[in-house]
């Protein structure tokens, strides 16, 4: 009788599944990355019917594609209740930072001057208070989980202010010297930016010290939070445009909207290397 050579046998299996495995991994593209997306809040008016009487958390449609042109899933993040008068559950804002590959704070409505220990100038300017508690929770879990964050606008004033720092309520009250950051033209209001030299931004673009951007936002970062260094200004005036986080942690953020520039158009700022960059620091 012929005896089994245990160790060839072992050893051909061995090859056969590395072999399966190289094939495997050769036909399988990676799954695809999965992003959050902070939620915008719209708070019921209480004179209305229908859904202008309802609480609604949205999210904005070319903030959510230009993310998903690079085969990814973009999932908005609504807010954890986790004692709702109606409905119990154990799910934890951790829970979606632990599932989730990133996460990108949206733009939207102001940062509450409550948040960052101001008394609100001016009634309006009083901000989302609701909104800041949501993304500060999302923005620290993602960070404890190692997870890349992506600010824009809104999104970079909310993790200034997470990380320690101050906003001007309004930069043409409190700045006056400054340039319109915000006028009727919405994204077509554009001004000039200079990046800061060794920094992040300036290794993504090689090349461009100046360059022009949108500027959608009648506040901007007064005291820088900690951990946090000043990438990019506007210019003439120096208004604070980019910060990075100088932690272990990917924490990157623009004042300016890069989801209103299209692709192709020469004369703004190219949003794909910021993009890309967030992207391959969620890939790992
Ligand atoms: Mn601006």
């Amino acid at each position: 009788m012929r005896r089994i050579d245990l160790t060839a046998w072992r050893s051909n299996i061995a090859d056969g599944a590395r072999t399966l495995r190289g094939f495997l991994a050769r036909r399988m593209p990676p799954p695809p990355l999965r992003i959050g997306m902070s939620a915008r809040l719209f708070h019921p008016r209480p004179d209305a019917t229908g859904l202008q009487g309802k609480r609604m958390q949205y999210l904005e449609q070319s903030v959510a594609h230009w993310v998903m042109s690079r085969d990814v899933l973009v999932f908005m993040v609504p807010t954890v209740d986790k004692d709702s008068l109606f409905h119990r559950s154990n799910i934890r804002v951790g829970d979606y930072a632990r599932v989730l590959d990133g996460l990108v704070l949206q733009g939207g409505a102001d940062v509450s001057p409550l948040t960052y220990g101001e008394e609100p100038l001016d009634g309006e300017w009083a901000g989302d208070r609701l909104r800041d508690v949501y993304e500060i929770e999302l923005l620290h879990e993602f960070v404890e989980a190692g997870k890349p964050v992506l600010g824009i606008c809104r999104g970079a004033q909310l993790i200034n202010v997470a990380f320690g720092g101050t906003l001007y309520q309004d930069i043409r009250t409190q700045m006056p010297e400054a340039q319109a950051h915000v006028t009727g033209a919405y994204e077509k209001n554009m001004h000039q930016m200079r990046i800061e030299p060794g920094s992040g931004l300036a290794r993504l673009y090689p090349g461009i010290e100046t360059t022009r951007i949108n500027s959608i936002h009648h506040q901007s970062i007064k005291a820088l939070g900690r951990n946090l260094a000043v990438e990019a200004r506007s210019e003439p005036d120096g208004v604070i445009e980019s910060i990075r986080g100088t932690g272990k942690s990917y924490v990157f953020a623009v004042q300016w909207h890069p989801e209103f520039h299209a692709p192709g158009d020469d004369s703004v700022l190219d949003s794909a290397p910021i993009l890309d960059e967030f992207l391959r620091t969620a890939r790992g």
